[in-house]
């Protein structure tokens, strides 16, 4: 299991980062990228425009408009931000979502 563990992880390296979104009502809309966290900075027709949430860092990341990756552009001058409270937030929601589909398979 920890060698194909590895071997994705490297697959997903080499190719791209692994992205989601979250949307929200309050605040601009945020990407994450690897543990990285985006905010979107310009929509465009064609293509949104999202920087990263660290000040100084001027790490870029590039979607079309149905959200797929085009590219990403610098490196990040600092460590992921694993426990940011939006990460964290998402994180508990699938938790939860995993948790009501394991009870909905038991009890059928
Ligand atoms: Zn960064």
């Amino acid at each position: 299991m920890a060698e194909a563990f590895v071997t994705l992880t490297s697959e997903i390296q080499a190719k791209s980062p692994s992205i989601s979104f979250i949307n929200s009502n309050k605040e601009k809309p945020l990407l994450f990228a690897d543990d990285y966290t985006f905010k979107l900075n310009k929509i465009t027709t064609t293509t949104k425009y999202w920087i990263c949430t660290i000040k100084d860092c001027a790490t870029k990341v590039h979607t079309d408009s149905n959200n797929g990756l085009m590219k990403s552009v610098g490196n990040h001058s600092h460590l992921p931000e694993k426990e940011k409270h939006e990460v964290r937030e998402a994180r508990e929601k699938m938790t939860h979502l995993k948790k009501h589909f394991l009870t909905l398979n038991i009890s059928t």
